[in-house]
């Protein structure tokens, strides 16, 4: 048995079932076992000469991601008066591709590379290792940090692409006797889904919540709420601007997305603890009053499709593929459908964005 479930066991015996937050957590950060503390979560499949991946994100579809982040950025940051000195940063960064092809774009405006000072927000050494790697011949110095409240205040742009849906969240199931919030246990030897006795507070539920069937699962994710919190008060006193990539929604709901991927399929969560990335969707309109409340000014979300054709998406596709050759131009239309198409990436992906001051307001870029 892995050294993780053995400790999960432990735990479980000792004090009773984990809330899914708890557990996830355990799973993804463990210090020693964690998967993104010791694995290689993001790439293509194993092959003969490379370690495999167990997903692919947008910035590895192609370039023309990062590109389109890039644009963003540049615009944000004329926007907020094209401060002289600015963090750039990113959180969840991967394998550092995104800021790499943000980097290569915004050689475009020199004030801006200028003024940036880089920082990436990651808990994983494998992973800085690889962002390290990747951003080696760079053209500005990177600065990692683990906690991003430890960057130094001056106005900011923050990207995280695919980080909000591994922070912890919870669930909740609905029984005979209210809500209970759904837990992981033991039986029998086995890691099993169960209920513990916390619950939930009736005004935390949505207000159709009576109807709702018994069975029927209500996710909240308040690690989410911190996080943005953290985010939105920094820049609601430094200025700058935030934007959040990830599969979700953007009206809260019921239902179960709890979900586990290994090796670019579903695995069972429960099965082999550390080795699969837990995650769920991300429910943006908590996130969205957050910031608001916050003090940040923010536009309504948008489905990636939207915000990337709206950024330039197919005029830049279109440039890239101009005298090329025609398996180049293939590639380049593959990636855009799969970026953007509404069956693919296109519609589960949604993009949200909030800053300050509040004059930032009128026509965020890519919220159009
Ligand atoms: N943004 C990348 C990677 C997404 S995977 C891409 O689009 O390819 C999630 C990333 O978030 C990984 O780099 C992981 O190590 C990091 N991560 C997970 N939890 C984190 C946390 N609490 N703080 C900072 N980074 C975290």
């Amino acid at each position: 048995m892995n050294p993780l479930e053995l400790e999960i066991r432990a735990l479980i015996e000792q004090d009773g079932p984990l809330s899914i937050a708890d557990y996830m957590a355990l799973c993804l950060a463990h210090p020693q076992h964690g998967y993104y503390t010791t694995g290689h979560p993001v790439g293509g499949r194993a092959s003969a000469n490379r370690t495999g991946g167990d997903f692919i994100t947008a910035p590895e579809v192609s370039q023309i991601f990062g590109e389109m982040i890039a644009v963003w950025c540049m615009e944000m940051w004329q926007k907020l008066g094209s401060p002289p000195s600015f963090n750039l940063v990113e959180t969840g960064p991967g394998r550092g591709t995104l800021m790499k092809d943000l980097l290569r774009v915004s050689r475009a405006l020199p004030d801006f590379l200028k003024a940036a000072e880089v920082y990436l927000v990651e808990i994983s050494p494998t992973l800085s290792e690889q962002q390290s790697l990747t951003l080696s011949d760079s053209d500005l110095p990177v600065t990692w940090v683990r906690d991003v409240q430890t960057i130094p205040q001056r106005p900011t742009i923050l990207i995280a692409n695919e980080l909000l849906d591994a922070l912890p969240f919870h669930q909740w199931v609905k029984t005979d006797q209210g809500w209970r919030e759904k837990a992981v246990g033991l039986k029998d030897g086995a890691l099993v889904f169960t209920t513990r006795p916390a619950t939930l507070a009736p005004t935390s539920l949505p207000a159709d919540h009576h109807a709702a069937p018994v069975g029927t699962i209500y996710e909240t994710a308040p690690a989410r709420e911190g996080f943005v919190a953290t985010i939105a008060q920094r820049l609601k006193t430094d200025t700058g601007a935030a934007l959040f990539i990830d599969y979700g929604h953007i009206s809260t709901g019921f239902g179960d997305t709890l979900q586990a991927v290994r090796g670019h399929g579903f695995a069972n969560p429960l099965l082999e603890p550390g080795k699969s990335d837990i995650t769920s969707h991300v429910d943006f309109a908590p996130l969205l009053s957050t910031a608001r409340l916050s003090g940040c000014v923010a536009p309504e979300p948008v489905t990636q499709g939207a915000f990337l054709i709206s950024l330039g998406l197919l005029e830049r596709a279109g440039n890239l593929g101009t005298n090329k050759p025609a398996s180049v131009q293939q590639t380049l239309q593959s990636a855009v459908e799969r970026l953007a198409e509404p069956d693919k990436m296109g519609d589960l992906f949604k993009v949200m964005a909030f800053g300050a001051p509040a004059s930032l307001d009128a026509r965020w870029p890519g919220f159009a």
